[in-house]
């Protein structure tokens, strides 16, 4: 199974990327949604995109509405990563097409959870 990890901090992916790999996930890092739509186009799609939300050039939202209106990628599970203050802006992220959520700071319990609620947990 293939994950994208798409965060601005380095460390917040390094962080995801070793949890995702300990369940068995090849994973690939974007730094922002641009650098997601590259990868996306060289590595084809993934069985799980995990997007942050606050990233410059292209945010998490705008990768999301990007990622829906391409047919090959409209039904890619998408769970974004999100800090309390863009609690917010949830429903707004699940009319853009997300499948889960998950809030930051999370630990790997909670992101095993969330990808079962998706089909595609370990
Ligand atoms: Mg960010």
């Amino acid at each position: 199974m293939r994950a994208l990890v798409i965060d601005d901090s380095r460390s917040i992916r390094r962080v995801i990327c070793n949890m995702m790999r300990e369940m068995g996930y090849e994973t690939f890092e974007a730094g922002d949604g641009l650098q997601a739509l590259a990868q996306l186009d060289t590595h084809g799609v993934m069985d799980i995109a995990m997007v942050d939300w606050n990233m410059p050039e292209m945010n998490g939202i705008e990768f999301i509405r990007a990622v829906r209106k391409r047919p090959e990628y409209r039904d890619m599970p998408l769970m974004m990563v999100t800090t309390e203050t863009e609690m917010e802006n949830i429903g707004q992220a699940f009319m853009a097409g997300v499948n889960e959520y998950v809030m930051k700071p999370f630990d790997k319990g909670m992101v095993i959870e969330k990808l079962q609620l998706l089909g595609i947990g370990v």
